[in-house]
């Protein structure tokens, strides 16, 4: 092994520089800063290349983690680009928004006593390197092949399984009701976590290496599901989940009470320079306002942290676990409340007050008892808890459900799970319906995006199989 390896008792863990509290909450752009050389070199030689790499395990695309840190220590940064794309389609965006520890760096061996390798920020920097360099090229095709496939969704599922379907020389259509690529990439994580113009930059590399898009094109609505495949010989479904988990309380209906997507897609509709209507009548702007927040996952710190940004008078998440028991990254956490947000642990929304237009929320404390089935202890209410909070613009940020695919497909051969989500048979990545395929958040209900990647690059290999079979005359079992 190279002795430019194990560093990791000489030298401690450094992330890249973070900017500061007050200045990052002037702009939407990203809080880290790059790696430069040296300090990705140095980094990388932490690693101890451990015979049972824990970090690749748990990465969901099991990428070849300590050899592409080693050939990072060693400055042969093409080398390790290479490596690392060929498992990862997307390497510059999960270095930048994969929940690391939960995921590699969180199992990362030497974590226990030396504080874990920075992963993430090592696949950020090569990536960003190999685009400098121009070592990141659009697909070329040796040989076209006639069959194409039409793939539902432009979100990280459907983009992943649109590259390796594509270098395998099929024709390959994305449609999507935006009119942009990149599904929740770019209209639902705000640009402090992923700048726009990095999803942009790969949707024009995926363009010009013959990928077509069709955008403001809503399958079921602007073209059927049947017409959609008799045009290709296989589909992927990856349309993502959308529908807003909601809460029973009085007032819910106030004006002033608004989904989180909705929120945090004006938000980021306006970065990018569009006419939004809701965001400039002050609907879905926090701008001057007392901002309430219900829900402790990650898209609710999306929200409080857009929302100081956009220069709220006050902003306080209401989540009724507390803050070991939250469902978001405690990185997030850390981040939201550097930035000023006020979080109310172990509260929960009882009603909404205001004539017509919200005024507060009234909330009550909450106390965590025995655990369910599940083992997550049980939240009770404690009576008499009663407290009210000021609120001009409350987000519910309480999950996402999938649409009813089989009544706006028309295709009621489709399997659904009890939840919504379609059935498929992991082997074949095929739902009930012979020939088409289903990735991503549909398939696991609202998961990452580097599971999204993982099922779209399944779903190729699957889609490959299936179309070569058809062509030799076999039928492959439906799921
Ligand atoms: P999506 O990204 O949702 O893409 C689906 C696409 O399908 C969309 O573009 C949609 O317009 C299109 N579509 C849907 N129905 C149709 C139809 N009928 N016709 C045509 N097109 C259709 N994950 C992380 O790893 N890290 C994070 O930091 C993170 N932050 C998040 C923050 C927020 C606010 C949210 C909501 C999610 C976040 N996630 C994060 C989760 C991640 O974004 C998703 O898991 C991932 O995008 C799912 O990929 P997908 O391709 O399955 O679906
Ligand atoms: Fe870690 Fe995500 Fe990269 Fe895998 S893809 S190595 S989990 S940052
Ligand atoms: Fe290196 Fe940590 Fe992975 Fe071991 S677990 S190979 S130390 S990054």
């Amino acid at each position: 092994m190279a002795e430019k390896m194990l560093k990791f008792i000489s030298q401690s863990k450094a992330m890249p520089d973070k900017r500061q509290a007050s200045d990052r909450v002037a702009d939407f752009d990203e809080i880290y800063a790059d790696f430069d050389l040296e300090k990705a070199e140095e980094q990388a030689s932490r690693c101890s290349q451990c015979g049972v790499p824990f970090c690749q395990v748990n990465c969901p695309l099991h990428n070849n983690i300590p050899d592409w840190l080693m050939l990072t220590a060693e400055n042969r940064l093409q080398e390790a680009y290479e490596l690392s794309s060929a498992t990862n389609t997307f390497p510059e965006i999960c270095g930048r928004i994969c929940p690391q520890d939960r995921l590699c760096e969180g199992n990362c061996v030497i974590e226990k006593g030396f504080e874990s390798v920075t992963i993430g920020a090592v696949e950020k920097y090569v990536t960003e390197t190999a685009f400098d360099e121009g070592w990141v090229e659009p697909i070329k095709v040796n040989a076209e092949r006639e069959q194409s496939v039409g793939i539902i969704g432009a979100g990280p599922a459907g983009l992943a399984a649109a590259d390796l379907l594509r270098r395998k020389g099929y024709q390959v259509v994305v449609y999507d009701r935006y009119d942009r690529v990149g599904g929740l990439m770019v209209y639902g994580i705000p640009g402090f976590k992923l700048e726009k113009d990095i999803v942009e930059r790969r949707a024009e590399l995926l363009e010009k290496g013959g990928i077509k898009f069709e955008l403001n094109c809503e399958i079921g609505r602007d073209v059927t599901f049947d017409e959609l495949r008799a045009r290709h010989n296989a589909v992927l479904i990856a349309t993502g989940v959308y529908k807003a988990r909601d809460i029973k309380v009085p007032g819910i209906g106030l004006e002033g009470v608004v989904p989180a997507l909705d929120y945090l897609t004006a938000s980021n509709r306006k970065s990018l320079g569009d006419d939004v209507a809701e965001f400039d009548s002050g609907m879905l702007n926090a701008e001057g306002k007392n901002v309430v927040v219900i829900g402790g996952g990650d898209t609710a710190m999306d929200c409080v942290r857009t929302a100081i940004r956009q220069e709220a008078k006050s902003v306080t998440c209401l989540y009724r676990r507390d803050r070991a028991n939250m469902p978001g990254s405690q990185r997030e956490v850390e981040n939201a409340e550097e930035e000023g947000v006020n979080f109310q642990w172990l509260s929960a929304p009882h009603a909404l007050l205001g004539n017509e237009v919200v005024s507060a929320v009234r909330a009550q404390r909450i106390h965590l008892g025995q655990p369910d089935e599940t083992g997550r202890q049980v939240p009770q209410i404690i009576d008499g808890s009663d407290f009210d909070i000021d609120a001009d613009l409350v987000v519910k940020a309480l999950g996402f459900d999938p649409e009813d695919l089989p009544s706006l497909f028309e295709q009621k051969d489709l399997g659904v799970s009890r939840w919504g989500t379609v059935q498929i048979d992991w082997k074949t990545m095929m739902t009930q319906i012979p020939g088409v395929f289903a990735a991503g958040d549909i398939v696991r209900g609202a998961s990452l995006v580097v599971w999204g990647i993982r099922d779209g690059r399944d779903a190729a290999e699957q889609i490959d199989a299936f179309i070569e079979a058809e062509l030799r005359g076999e039928t492959r079992q439906v799921g």
